[in-house]
């Protein structure tokens, strides 16, 4: 069975829930930042040094995931800059490799032209990972996740394809749905975050999706800012 189910706005109570989570969230890792900082201080060498850094790097990390996933309090502006999405699907695959090589899977890029789009670099980025991990989860080991990028009239197109566990009509329509999950440690944000940075810029995610055969998630994007 096919589906194509258009995406729409489901997501009006996001910015209010996210706002609160980060800021309940954020407050504890500070505090735990500062004293791990003054033990640093206090302590002289060896391995507790070590481990306090190690601890320092996983709150900055913890911290960056907040950021990325949950910063959506205020509808923030974009902030349009002229990039290449060639570039930017590089720099993505890079960030998607310790996630994609540790089950043989593969990231593959199409790319007919060069294709120039204004576009806040950041959150595009942001809602690709997402989509490309997402993917990639799905995905068999030792399979491929293709990336095609191709330019309509004024779109850019982005489709990634995977040959993972495919969903039902129902499934789909699931997805963007804040905290919507069907992972054991998944978050049910990523997709959320990622529906919201697209429609923010004025574009569309479609996914076509057969159970057992793979998924298609097509996104289209304004070469232009649109107002
Ligand atoms: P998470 O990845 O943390 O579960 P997401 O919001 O990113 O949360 O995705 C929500 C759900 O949508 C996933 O748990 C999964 O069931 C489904 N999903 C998203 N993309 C795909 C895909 N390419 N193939 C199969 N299922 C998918
Ligand atoms: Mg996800």
């Amino acid at each position: 069975m096919r589906e194509v189910i258009e995406r729409a706005e489901k997501l009006k109570t996001l910015g209010e829930v996210a706002s609160s989570i980060a800021h309940e969230v954020r407050n504890p890792l500070t505090a735990v930042q500062g004293f791990l900082q003054l033990m640093k201080a206090s302590i002289i060498e060896g391995t507790n040094q070590k481990y306090l850094q190690i601890a320092l790097d996983e709150l900055a990390r913890a911290e960056a995931v907040i950021h990325e996933y949950l910063n959506f309090s205020k509808p923030k502006l974009m902030k349009y800059d002229q990039i290449s999405l060639t570039h930017l699907m590089e720099n993505i695959q890079l960030i998607l490799t310790p996630i994609a090589s540790p089950r043989s899977i593969r990231l593959v890029i199409h790319v007919r032209q060069n294709i120039l789009i204004f576009a806040d670099l950041k959150q595009l980025q942001q809602a690709l990972v997402n989509l490309i991990k997402n993917a990639i989860e799905a995905s068999r080991d030792q399979s491929v996740v293709l990336v095609e990028l191709s330019q309509l009239e004024c779109h850019a197109e982005i489709r990634i394809r995977d040959k993972g566990k495919g969903m039902t009509p129902g499934e789909i329509q699931r997805i963007g749905t804040l905290f919507y999950t069907t992972k054991e440690n998944g978050t049910g944000l990523g997709a959320t975050v990622a529906l919201r940075i697209i429609e923010a810029m004025k574009g569309n995610v479609h996914f076509e999706s057969e159970v057992g055969k793979g998924t298609v998630c097509i996104i289209k994007l304004p070469l232009e800012p649109v107002s």
